[in-house]
């Protein structure tokens, strides 16, 4: 399969070279050149499959040629190594609970399925040239992706993080790893981060000795395989025998466009609601058409402050740029701080459920929508958990009356020692990376 720009200003490349690239010369997103439906066996027949087998059969036509079947299946294993409940709260209403990995938030899977991708072809080519993997991360991104790439042979991962701005367990997933992963601790916000990085990418003194990528979700292989999730989902509430209806907690979209892809390859789905925190570019095109990015607003939701959604525009592509075809199909309603705590308890009194942030921005966006189109016992609604409540535990002790338990993956890091570098502008970073 070929990937083209959604710039149309670079040439189509392979599967490896998107993936290396990030991004491509023009700056434009990579989209595949074509999405062919899945046979309607593998619907009729999803129950009898286990979740390789699934995701495999969705992933296949992406990768062809570019990974070999047996490693590809080989990859999949390893990337799905643990469970994606669908635990039913209420009537009709249920979380998809997507943080059972080690990292505990959603981004595990496609963290994992890039550094394998990239560790496979980091070592079949005969000169080693090694890859160096630069993230901004706000919190999640960056444990995940440190997590994925642990020990992967010929990728080196830097990190950078606002100091002060992230939250200890969620620093403490980025800074103790030590090997390949190296944790750059920046005197300023996520923003300054963010911008040394797209720096680098411009800078002929740091290209010239270093292959450099990117490991947010415009990386083609960081966002695809988050079409598992809406599959998964599929196979256990087939048996309800009601429509379905998905409400993903968005920040840059890319998980809500994956499962808008699943939906492509031929899942039944009745309608995704976006839903987001204060920051709401998205429901305010929605309604008014225009699209006005805004500098992003601090929320209890922090992984979901983005102003200017960078996987909206493939979004836009799934519809052909058809507004009118796209809001058919998704709906996006925005909710404050106020609300997602109201929410929060709210879910834990009816159904002893604990939700995070995130989640209950999906719990919300989900019972607006049937509320407003009045199907609430016609659907079956799923909402996506996208990260563990442990994750973000003083808005969740604020919230909840029950002492939260510390899982396993997270008592693994705590205790470590943290190891980061100070870095306090671009000059800084540079030298860094053009030391060696
Ligand atoms: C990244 C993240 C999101 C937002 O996902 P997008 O794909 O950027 O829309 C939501 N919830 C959590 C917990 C996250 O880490």
């Amino acid at each position: 399969m070929q990937f083209y720009s959604l710039n149309h200003k670079a040439p189509k490349v392979g599967l490896e070279e998107a993936i290396t690239r990030g991004i491509a010369p023009d700056k434009g997103l990579y989209f595949p050149e074509e999405i062919k439906a899945l046979p309607k066996s593998f619907f009729d027949k999803i129950e009898e499959l286990d979740n390789n087998e699934i995701a495999f059969e969705a992933i296949k036509q992406f990768v062809e040629g570019a990974i070999p079947e047996d490693k590809l299946k080989e990859i999949i294993a390893d990337v799905l190594s643990f469970e994606f409940p669908l635990e039913e709260i209420e009537e009709n209403v249920a979380a998809l609970e997507l943080f059972h990995g080690p990292t505990m938030a959603f981004k595990d899977v496609g963290a994992r399925f890039m550094a394998r991708c990239l560790g496979y072809f980091a070592a079949k080519k005969e000169t080693r040239e090694p890859v160096t993997v630069l993230v901004a991360t706000s919190g999640d991104t960056g444990g995940a992706v440190a997590r994925g790439f642990l020990n992967v042979e010929g990728v080196d991962v830097v990190i950078l993080y606002p100091t002060g701005k992230v939250s200890d367990v969620q620093e403490k997933q980025l800074t103790t790893l030590g090997a390949n992963i190296t944790a750059l601790e920046v005197d300023g916000v996520f923003d300054d981060c963010q911008r040394m990085v797209k720096k680098a990418f411009l800078d002929d003194e740091i290209t010239a000795n270093r292959k450099l990528t990117s490991a947010n979700s415009i990386n083609i292989a960081r966002w695809l395989p988050q079409l598992f999730y809406f599959l998964f989902a599929y196979k256990q509430a087939k048996k309800q025998g009601k429509e379905l209806v998905f409400s993903v907690p968005s920040g840059n979209f890319g998980n809500i466009c994956a499962g808008i892809v699943a939906h492509k390859l031929g899942m039944p789905v009745k309608q995704f609601v976006a839903s987001v925190n204060s920051n709401k570019v998205v429901p305010e095109y929605l309604k008014t058409g225009v699209y006005d990015p805004k500098p992003s607003v601090a929320t209890i939701s922090n992984a979901m402050d983005v102003g200017d959604p960078s996987n909206f525009i493939r979004i836009q592509q799934l519809f052909d740029n058809d507004l009118k075809a796209l809001s058919a199909k998704l709906t996006s309603y925005s909710f404050n701080d106020a609300e997602t705590k109201e929410a929060m308890k709210d879910i834990f009194e009816k159904t002893g459920y604990i939700a995070d942030p995130h989640g209950a921005v999906g719990y919300l966006g989900l019972k607006k929508y049937t509320a407003e189109n009045n199907n609430e016992s016609d659907v079956y609604g799923v909402f996506l958990e996208t990260a563990h409540p442990v994750k973000f535990l003083p808005v969740v002790e604020e919230v909840i009356p029950q002492k939260i338990e510390i899982p396993e993956q997270i008592k693994e890091v705590i205790d470590k020692e943290k190891v980061s570098i100070k870095i306090k502008d671009y000059e800084e970073f540079k030298a860094f990376l053009t030391q060696k």
